[in-house]
């Protein structure tokens, strides 16, 4: 007798052309029908096919998300059968994901997390690229980058608020509270630097991004997170001047390596207003290095990494020396996150610290007030709910003009990728509010099911000495308790998931975060749940910010009555 094979679980999901075992296409799930036991569970599923969406991730035949090689699963076995475990898993089961690996379902509890995982977790010791690219090599463990491990991303929109509101601060500490008639040199157009020319023309400036793919520049074109683009240097230059001049906000693609153009800049006394850079600098195995072409850079990463490695970090010395010299003309520049000034100063350069990082000189005083990068998204894929929530949005918080200055903004320039969605940076009290009400909105059927998540650069959820907590009051930058503290409260609020990383957006060894995902599927748990899980995560951004020192916070925690025993 011949015994018919079972079929796994995920083949419908391949018969509703959502997933192509073969060309290994994953297309973001869409529509009301749901394949997993509740929309808890079919969240979890739909931003794991999200994040992977031709439209959504960097490299997805290789599951790469975005941020140099941040991925989404361990290899096309993990992702399948994580994918086939979500669709047997039972609403009090929990799954464990290990670096991308589905390793174990358990019975937990229905108020429990569907899923918790960890990602590139090294021992302090062993927390370097070498070590980690040895059991990467193995297939031991990946690198989940901050939202391509925990299935947060949501395009490039995700860091464009954060972006756009970095050069508010700059443009109102420096230039008068407007970027307009400043020109802004940056480089990096990948899934995180894509928002930056957007972002200087939503402040009025004109920025001149470098970019060394070609295929990412028109990709950035066609996307409209770009006007326009050249390879040669004296037209950018012009173009440049051009729009200066006239004081018209424009964003400008150069095609070159920024380890050539910056220099050059230098050389020619092109002296930008701001400058900052977003090449993938934490892994120098992804940074380009100055005289290669993608192509050839590929090949090379190949056959001789360590050539590769020492490349690249000498021509992000160079990339600083640059920076450093327009600064000495009086340049404003701040590192976006990147780690590429300790790369340059490793690699020789003593002043690569003579500029500060961007959290450090702006965007602190929103993390201590418990702001960051909140999102959500439609899980039914309708554009309409992610408008009633962006309308809800204002009614609810219409005292913040800020806010809705965002809101406005992004509903004009604003291409959804993938899901439709959203990020506002929602603060203490605000979180919780707003989950509540789009919870009812959920009930009464206005909406459908609503994602909720966050970057893991939050209030209280990251360690990073050169990133988030670089210069704390109190000089607490390394201390890695406060995420996983994270972890541990947003598991015990019954988030719907939760995720520790390692390495994060500065590379192995400098960070440790944390993340969640949160369904709000309707129900009276998933308000519960929600409205603990919105109050203390960012509940102990704000604590994290007291216990250092921060003014602001310790008045948030004696106004709102967070219970501090150490604060009185
Ligand atoms: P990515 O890998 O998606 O894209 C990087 C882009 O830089 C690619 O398009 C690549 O072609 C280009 N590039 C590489 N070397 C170059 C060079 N020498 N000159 C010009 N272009 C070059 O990366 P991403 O997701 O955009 O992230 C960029 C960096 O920003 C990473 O280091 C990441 O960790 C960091 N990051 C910052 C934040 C933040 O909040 N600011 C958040 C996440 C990540």
């Amino acid at each position: 007798m011949v015994l018919q094979k079972l079929a796994r679980p995920l083949e419908t999901l391949v018969e509703e052309g959502y997933f192509d075992p073969v060309t290994k296409i994953v297309r973001a799930i869409t529509g009301s029908k749901r394949h997993c036991a509740n929309w808890q569970i079919e969240g979890i599923l739909r931003m794991l096919f999200n994040v992977l969406d031709g439209d959504v991730a960097k490299d997805p035949k290789n599951l790469i998300v975005y941020g140099g090689t941040g991925k989404a699963a361990r290899n096309w076995e993990c992702f399948e059968t994580t994918v086939d475990a979500l669709l047997a898993l039972q609403p009090d089961e929990t799954l464990v994901m290990q670096s991308g690996k589905p390793v174990a379902v358990f019975k937990t509890h229905e108020l429990a997390p569907r899923m918790v995982m960890c990602n590139s977790m090294l021992v302090g010791k062993w927390a370097n690229w070498e070590h980690f690219r040895e059991l990467e090599k193995k297939g031991l463990i990946m690198y989940g980058q901050y939202t391509a491990g925990s299935w947060n991303f949501i395009g490039i929109q995700g860091i464009l608020q954060g972006t756009y509101e970095t050069f508010v601060a700059v443009a109102d500490r420096h230039f008068g509270g407007s970027l307009k008639g400043r020109f802004a040199v940056t480089a990096g157009m990948g899934a995180m630097g894509g928002a930056q020319p957007l972002a200087i023309k939503m402040n009025d400036g004109v920025g001149l991004t470098v970019e060394v793919d070609e295929a990412v520049i028109r990709k950035r074109i066609e996307g409209g997170w770009l006007d326009t683009c050249t390879d040669s240097i004296d037209s950018a230059i012009n173009m440049v001047s051009e729009a200066k001049g006239e004081r018209k906000p424009a964003s400008i693609g150069l095609l070159g390596n920024a380890a050539d153009v910056l220099p050059e800049l230098l050389r020619r006394n092109i002296v930008p207003d701001v400058v900052t850079d977003q090449t993938p600098a934490h892994d120098p195995l992804s940074y380009i290095p100055s005289g290669l072409s993608v192509k050839e850079a590929e090949e090379l990463r190949g056959r001789n990494p360590e050539k590769y490695v020492s490349m690249a970090l000498e021509s992000m010395r160079k990339h600083v020396e640059a920076i450093v010299g327009f600064v000495e003309k009086g340049a404003i520049a701040f590192e976006y996150g990147n780690n590429i000034r300790k790369n340059a100063f490793d690699a020789g350069f003593e002043k690569a610290f003579a500029y500060p990082g961007f959290i450090q000189a702006y965007l602190r005083p929103l993390l201590a007030e418990g702001r960051g990068p909140f999102r959500w998204t439609s899980l039914r894929g309708d554009p309409q709910d992610i408008a009633k929530l962006d309308d809800t949005l204002v009614r609810e918080f219409g005292h913040n003009r800020r806010l809705v200055g965002w809101i406005t903004k992004a509903k004009k320039y604003v291409r959804f990728q993938g899901l439709p969605a959203r990020v506002c940076w929602l603060g203490y009290g605000e979180r919780a509010r707003f989950g509540k009400v789009v919870n009812d909105m959920v009930a009464a059927g206005d909406v459908g099911p609503i994602w909720f998540g966050r970057d893991h650069l939050d209030t209280g959820s990251v360690a990073s000495p050169y990133r988030e907590t670089e210069g704390m009051k109190d000089g607490s930058d390394a201390i890695g308790d406060w995420p996983i503290l994270n972890a541990l409260l947003n598991t015990s609020a019954g988030a719907t998931w939760v995720a520790v990383h390692q390495g994060g957006g500065q590379g192995m060894g400098y960070s440790i975060s944390a993340g969640f995902g949160m369904v709000l599927d309707g129900t009276r748990e998933a308000e519960e749940k929600a409205v603990r899980l919105f109050t203390l995560d960012p509940g102990i951004g704000v604590i994290r910010h007291a216990d250092a020192g921060y003014e602001t916070s310790t008045k948030i925690v004696r106004e709102k009555g967070i219970k501090a025993p150490m604060i009185s």
